[in-house]
């Protein structure tokens, strides 16, 4: 396929908000795009080379992209610098600068999807020694071929800053639309941008397979080839150890009766430990993979953990989800979150790091064990499944403390004794439920004492001024609603000066710069790939955020290196926190 009818489609998508538009334009791509270009053609339409649960990034500065235009164009960095202050996007300027001079060259080669995503993926791979000017050859290769529309898109696609907004959902929906339209008898109307519907019931059966069909192998490549063959071959995709899968979410209730309320009775409590997810695989050939809950591979920065698991657990092959936590090796008392949190990007110095922030792994899901895929098992049953393959050693591995109760009192005295010891709360769990990938679906529960605080998304920041001066000061948060990111305030507390004294200026300004997309005077727009938990008094109304609401005194108190975009707070949450507050005050 030429890349020019991905382009074309790319700015048909740009161009509308419509969520059943943009499904019905990328149904139509796939529809009618041939086998061989399924692959590369559903990555790039969703603006990556990589499926999603590889943590790889393109991995580009907006420097280097500078460069690569200045270079394919013959037009000064200066000058392109000059465009970008202006016009605020650098595919915007490559489009521009490509037009001026395309007119005098008239040279355009005719580029194909395969073409971009190949040199788009070695730009990925490459690393090392001369990495930057073989990366810079390699976008001007497809620059200098392209015509101005799409280097727009090389462009945003290389910075992994599209800007069409194809989620997942419409992503799956659309493949839905282009294989299974005629049989459900989905019909859209162009004019109206509406869509009818025949088979309603069936339609929900065939958006869950694929959403269960994405769940299990976290790559629409693999869904879109299952999907083209036939509707059985979608239900066919498992789990494989060794390929990531997404967690199951917990939703937070306010206390033990609405907790009983919502997973029944009776229920397993267990202790709500303040580490970080590690999924842990066992592949069959015998190698242990370890995930966080972002997908990200930290194997290499865990290895106690590697054969903690060797030795601990029982089994050729599996899936575990667990949540680690740190503890002083001195004193044998458990830390918080933020004190370990350093190790899971941590490259270097591994071995120390390793004596000195250990982890005790808790273990309290499986979802997958020897062949056999464990997802539709009763919580009940997995976790009997995990009581005979665990021997727990504390320090290393061991299972989450659990109570199986359907009375309130015994629930309370364990939330309470959870509390005392220095954990952050509980989870109430329903014992018959299925293990639900990616979902918040109220299966798991997590109570804790009342914390005002939500983790959002720095997007943006600004440069400080006096001794702040060159740091980046002051954040602009956000937090997710369909899809979309929503500000709703800013923050400059809880951070400090010095870098020792725990999360500074320094080390925001250090994280946030290589992913600066635009600038505007002193504030910075950044992809937004660091998340933070903000503590704050009150939600008020505002007008001056997108959200509709901003934060009354937030204050930063730490930052999730092993949390996503797709974690943070939804709207919806923040309003229902509002409405609460209401009453809490009458
Ligand atoms: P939160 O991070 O506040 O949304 O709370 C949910 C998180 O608690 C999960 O994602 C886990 O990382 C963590 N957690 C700690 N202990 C448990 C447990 N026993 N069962 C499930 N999740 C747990």
């Amino acid at each position: 396929m030429l890349y020019s009818e991905l382009t074309a489609v790319y700015e048909r998508l740009e161009n509308t908000s419509k969520r059943l538009e943009k499904t019905f334009i990328l149904a139509k791509l796939f529809e009618h795009a041939k086998d061989e270009d399924l692959h590369e053609l559903v990555y790039l339409a969703s603006g990556s080379v990589f499926p999603d649960y590889e943590e790889k990034e393109i991995g580009v500065s907006s420097q280097i992209i500078i460069k690569a235009i200045s270079t394919s164009f013959g037009v000064s960095t200066g000058e392109v610098e000059k465009k970008w202050k202006s016009i605020g996007d650098l595919g915007k300027v490559a489009e521009q600068v490509a037009t001026i001079k395309k007119q005098k060259t008239l040279f355009s080669m005719h580029l194909t999807i395969k073409k971009v995503f190949e040199n788009i993926k070695k730009i990925a791979e490459m690393t090392g020694k001369g990495a930057i000017e073989k990366k810079i050859a390699l976008i001007s290769e497809l620059l200098t071929a392209a015509k101005p529309l799409e280097a727009r898109y090389i462009v945003r696609t290389v910075l992994e800053d599209m800007r069409v907004g194809v989620g997942s959902g419409v992503m799956r929906d659309a493949i839905i639309w282009a294989f299974f339209g005629k049989q459900l008898g989905i019909k859209y109307d162009e004019k109206n941008k509406s869509v009818e519907i025949h088979d309603r019931e069936k339609y929900k059966q065939y958006a869950n397979a694929a959403q269960q069909a994405f769940d299990r192998s976290n790559d629409f490549a693999v869904v879109i080839k299952a999907a083209k063959k036939s509707f059985k071959h979608l239900g066919d995709i498992e789990l494989e150890p060794g390929i990531p899968v997404k967690v199951m979410l917990a939703l937070k209730v306010k206390n033990l009766k609405e907790g009983f309320e919502t997973v029944g009775k009776p229920c397993a409590i267990e202790t709500k430990y303040d580490g970080f997810r590690m999924m842990i695989n066992k592949t069959e050939d015998g190698k242990i993979k370890i995930f966080t809950r972002r997908l990200d591979e930290v194997t290499a920065q865990f290895p106690e953990v590697v054969e903690y698991v060797k030795k601990h657990v029982k089994g050729k092959s599996f899936i575990l989800d667990s949540e680690a936590v740190g503890y002083d090796p001195k004193k044998f008392r458990y830390r918080p979150f933020q004190e370990i949190s350093q190790r899971i990007k941590r490259k270097y110095e591994i071995q120390r790091m390793m004596h000195e922030l250990p982890v005790e792994v808790n273990v309290f899901d499986i979802l997958y064990f020897d062949g056999k895929n464990l997802i539709s098992t009763p919580f009940k049953e997995r976790r009997k499944i995990l009581n005979k393959i665990v021997t727990e050693s504390k320090w290393k591995l061991k299972l989450a403390k659990q109570l199986i109760t359907a009375d309130e009192k015994d629930a309370e005295k364990f939330y309470h004794e959870a509390l005392k010891e220095g954990e952050e709360g509980i989870m109430m769990k329903n014992l018959t439920a299925p293990y639900k990938p990616g979902a918040r679906v109220g299966y798991m529960l997590k109570l804790k004492p009342e914390l005002n605080e939500f983790d959002l998304a720095i997007v943006g920041a600004e440069y400080g001024t006096g001794k702040r001066k060159g740091w980046l000061s002051s954040f602009i948060l956000a937090c997710q609603d369909k899809g979309k990111l929503l500000e709703i305030g800013k923050v400059g507390t809880g951070i400090k000066e010095k870098e020792e004294e725990g999360l500074s200026f320094i080390e925001l300004t250090k994280l946030l710069k290589p992913l600066i997309i635009r600038e505007e005077g002193k504030i910075v727009h950044v992809k937004p790939e660091i998340i933070v938990t903000i503590t704050y008094q009150e939600i008020q109304k505002s007008p001056t955020y997108a959200s509709g609401f901003a934060l009354r005194f937030p204050r930063m108190s730490r930052l999730r290196p092993d949390r996503s975009i797709k974690d943070i707070a939804f709207l919806e949450e923040i309003r229902k926190e509002y409405s609460m507050q209401g009453r809490k005050r009458k």
